[in-house]
């Protein structure tokens, strides 16, 4: 092994073990509910279009506000000592994008990607926003075209990111809220409920699976995101307002035991 090499994989080691520290950190930090989870949207034009730019410049806070309501009613409803676990707040629009999603998925792509995401991110997002104890929440708007299938979203709990996908159309902003409230908790230890074609699973992926009888449901669950009307048919929720965080997924993120 030639000397370089040697300083190369010293270098990613030094790296994975900061980045470990950090995580750990980050983990019981926002975990524990002693303070609103802090988050950042930082609003990003997917496709460069002046159409999606006018948008992103007409956001504003009140777009997401429904987030930290809905946070506070689903805090209410679990006796949470914190009466807001969220406190979700629009950052500055980001030029660029970032890293493209591996081709090939395997353990170490998506190792490398990760890292790569969080590089990227570190240099991208402004000085102020940097503490390591706010979860940042890139938001990527594309132009609203009939029939578009956007490119998945994602959260990570390392690192405290996430990555959305969501159409530049302000009749899109509740189901926009929804998965970006679904992304959020990925952040703090929540799992997907949902098969590979969507569908809730059963009963982790039911807002109540007591229900009797269970189908129709009245609301999704947050980490399935539709709501099952019968055992093969499940629509998206329309905005948060029927969207629940089930105890399940309460337990995961630590609201309860
Ligand atoms: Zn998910």
């Amino acid at each position: 092994m030639s000397g370089f090499t040697i300083i190369r994989i010293a270098v990613l080691l030094g790296i994975l073990i900061i980045v470990g520290f950090t995580s750990a950190h980050q983990r019981e930090y926002t975990r524990n509910w002693n303070q609103p989870l802090s988050t950042i949207i930082y609003p990003i034009n997917a496709d460069g279009r002046a159409s999606t730019n006018k948008y992103i410049a007409s956001l504003s806070q009140k777009n997401f506000a429904s987030i930290n309501q809905w946070g506070k009613r689903e805090a209410a409803r679990y006796d949470l000592d914190l009466s807001t676990p969220f406190n979700v707040i629009l950052g500055e629009q980001i030029n660029g994008l970032p890293p493209a999603w591996p081709e090939n998925q395997n353990a170490l792509t998506i190792l490398l990607w990760g890292l790569r995401f969080r590089w990227w991110a570190y240099q991208n997002t402004p000085n102020s926003h940097k503490d390591i104890t706010q979860v940042r929440m890139f938001v990527i708007y594309h132009e609203a075209t009939e029939g578009k299938v956007l490119a998945h979203s994602l959260g990570m709990q390392k690192g405290l990111m996430g990555l959305v996908n969501a159409f530049a159309d302000h009749r899109n902003n509740s189901q926009n809220n929804i998965v970006i409230a679904h992304e959020l908790l990925h952040t703090v230890g929540a799992k997907d409920k949902y098969t590979p074609n969507g569908q809730p699973v059963y009963p982790d992926g039911y807002a109540n699976s007591s229900r009797q009888p269970r189908h129709p449901q009245r609301y999704a669950e947050v980490m399935a995101g539709r709501i099952p009307l019968s055992p093969n048919r499940f629509i998206m929720a329309d905005s948060l307002r029927t969207v629940q965080i089930n105890s399940r997924t309460a337990k995961e993120i630590n609201w309860i035991q």
